[in-house]
């Protein structure tokens, strides 16, 4: 995913709101990206970057394919829908800013932006075969902010077991700069204006049942559990690194 991102003054100047008073902005726009082409592309359903087997055994390639082409490929279309019924130029919005005000939109934006967000950012923070522990700035940060990898292990895990019915789990970047994790009902996610967690998501795990069910039943432990093997922390480490440099 690309990740151009700018600081709040920057978003401020460019936008012409500097007449804004800070405070009252948003804390995700310091992520927001710049180029006018990001926001029509991130609107749409992208390309999965693997084959639907490529992450077996840990996901198997019918929950793979089911999730891109039915349950993803929905929350695009719907995004695309509530937009028009909504008055949404996405020429012109980016999806950051759009999820940073959703309150001020239904509950059909608000769940088929966060699904649409959330779905394409789990497609891409996961690969085949990637390194199994973060390296440099973001295990420093890690390891600062949780005690070790495992232990931030175990924190995320449990987020992720204790989310009730339906949501995600998230590692986050927060507004000054610390790393948190955090759950999130429905297809919410820590970008939107409504989330009792808020920051820039670095990495999240899908909890719904569609996720899962096919190969594992009701056990979502062993879901989680499995899932570490195929989290592509060379792009979080990207995503991290891109955070925190404003
Ligand atoms: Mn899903």
């Amino acid at each position: 995913m690309k990740n151009n991102i700018l600081n709040r003054r920057q978003f401020l100047t460019k936008t012409g709101k500097a007449g804004i008073a800070l405070a009252t902005m948003p804390l995700v726009t310091k992520f927001m990206p710049t180029s006018p082409l990001y926001s029509a592309y991130e609107f749409t359903q992208q390309p999965l970057p693997y084959a639907y087997n490529a992450l077996e055994p840990y996901i198997d390639a019918m929950t793979m394919e089911i999730h891109y082409t039915k349950h993803a490929a929905t929350y695009a279309k719907n995004l695309g829908d509530a937009c028009l019924a909504e008055k949404v130029d996405i020429g012109n919005t980016s999806l950051y800013s759009l999820l940073g005000s959703i309150s001020k939109y239904t509950p059909k934006m608000r769940n088929n932006a966060g699904g649409h967000y959330n779905h394409e950012l789990f497609w891409q923070i996961m690969k085949p075969s990637p390194s199994i522990a973060p390296s440099g700035a973001l295990a420093d940060a890690i390891n600062k902010s949780f005690g070790s990898f495992a232990d931030f292990q175990k924190a995320f895990g449990e987020a992720a077991k204790a989310r009730f019915g339906s949501g995600w789990a998230w590692l986050l970047v927060k507004s000054d700069g610390s790393l948190a994790v955090s759950s999130t009902p429905n297809q919410d996610n820590p970008l939107m204006d409504v989330a009792e967690i808020k920051g820039f998501p670095l990495l999240g795990l899908d909890v719904w049942e569609h996720a899962y069910y096919l190969k594992y039943q009701n056990k979502r432990p062993d879901y989680i559990n499995a899932w570490w093997n195929i989290v592509n922390w060379e792009l979080v480490q990207k995503r991290y690194a891109e955070a925190i440099a404003k």
